[in-house]
């Protein structure tokens, strides 16, 4: 089925040519004649299903009717969890845009707030913020809800996952009762159903999985080492390998900076991306990583969702995440849009609770290699596959 098919007009379907989508995905086909028909939407769908033009074609469609903005007024808010996530979504949005007048920007924290409140000075048609950020905009009435008419909770598991919810409820008390909700969640659990249940009266509920013939083309395999020989074996695998790419991930931010110098030590150039890096840097380094200018980048968690990095080539845990989702979501930022993907992982003995978690969760044991120049001295033992974590969601 052609986008055409879509109740879309010229100005959506030129840029959607732009962009080189050639046909909807399996949620926009789904989602975009709900959200046209003005319902409200519950959405199970991650990122990498094109869950964001799901929302934003037909969003775009039904506000680019010439209404004249009132000045620190906003049609449509689109709440998203991260600061890297608000940019990339709003960047999304702002390309499909391109052939209307409608406005967008993105808000959030860690920056300066004037140029924020600067620009919504005559109005933004799609505002797309992070909680805390448009709260704090809101608190100093740089902008008023009265004239929104559509609500986008986006990945808001993720949202509820990062304590959101106070913040969330606080925003929804000030936003018009009538208006049009739209929630997109990678899974529907019982907090994110009871959001849904309080604030969205009435809802379509879709939801869609990977499309399997895209099914990401992602060759998982593991090196168990022992903790203290990890970043040596990485400069190895680097280096013997000749890797030209990895996004390596790693637990705390203290570690990454001691990751980067251990490199920097064996002559990797690498760099880092963690919360204690200001939002301006945060932004610099991962557009220097998606240029390629970056080749090696240290990561905490934070970019581990919904980020798209085109033809990311490799990630690397060199820590096991504790949550099991949170490994699924860091491998999916490799082997997108039929790319080959490699996601490799660092496993030492006291990761082996972690790896016993991943390997259920894949339902089968991930390939093992070993290097002769690093034997194991504490054996990680093989895994058993019906591991169920405990107080896990
Ligand atoms: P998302 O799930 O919104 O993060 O989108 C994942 C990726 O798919 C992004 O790089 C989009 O540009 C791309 N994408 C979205 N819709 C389509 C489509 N219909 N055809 C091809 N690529 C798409």
């Amino acid at each position: 089925m052609p986008f055409s098919k879509l109740a879309l007009s010229e100005p959506l379907l030129k840029a959607i040519n732009d962009l080189g989508y050639t046909a909807p995905t399996a949620i926009q086909k789904k989602a975009i004649p709900v959200v046209l028909s003005g319902k409200n939407l519950v959405a199970a769908a991650q990122t990498g299903t094109g869950k964001t033009a799901s929302f934003a074609l037909p969003l775009l469609e039904q506000l680019n009717n010439g209404h004249k903005l009132r000045g620190k007024r906003i049609q449509a808010l689109v709440l998203t969890p991260t600061r890297e996530l608000a940019v990339q979504v709003e960047a999304s949005i702002a390309q499909m845009a391109k052939y209307t007048d409608l406005t967008s920007m993105a808000v959030y924290g860690g920056v300066d707030e004037a140029p924020q409140k600067q620009a919504l000075i005559w109005g933004i048609d799609i505002l797309v913020a992070t909680p805390g950020r448009l709260l704090d905009l809101a608190h100093q009435r740089a902008l008023h809800f009265d004239e929104l008419k559509v609500l986008v909770l986006d990945e808001a598991d993720r949202m509820l996952d990062m304590g959101f919810i106070e913040d969330i409820n606080k925003i929804i008390e000030r936003l018009p009762s009538s208006r049009q909700n739209l929630l997109f969640s990678a899974t529907i659990s019982d907090d994110v159903r009871s959001l849904a249940k309080r604030n969205i009266a009435n809802a379509v509920e879709i939801s869609v999985s990977h499309d399997k013939s895209q099914k990401p083309n992602i060759d998982q395999w593991l090196v168990t080492v022992d903790k203290s020989n990890k970043s040596a074996l990485l400069s190895h695998l680097i280096i013997d390998k000749q890797w030209q790419q990895a996004l390596i991930f790693i637990e705390t931010k203290q570690g990454a900076a001691k990751l980067v110098s251990q490199l920097d030590k064996r002559g990797i150039t690498a760099d880092s991306l963690h919360g204690g890096r200001t939002q301006a840097v945060r932004e610099q380094i991962l557009a220097d990583f998606k240029s390629g200018k970056i080749k090696f980048l240290v990561s905490t968690g934070i970019a581990a969702r919904g980020l798209d990095i085109d033809g990311l080539e490799r990630v690397v845990n060199y820590d096991l995440p504790k949550q099991v989702d949170e490994y699924i979501h860091r491998i999916g930022r490799t082997g997108r849009a039929g790319a080959k993907g490699e996601a490799i992982s660092l496993v030492s003995k006291d990761n082996f609770r972690e790896l016993c978690a991943v390997e259920s969760r894949l339902g089968n044991i991930i390939l093992r290699k070993s290097f002769e120049d690093f034997p194991v001295k504490k054996v990680v033992p093989v895994s058993i596959l019906n591991f169920k974590p405990k107080n896990k969601r």
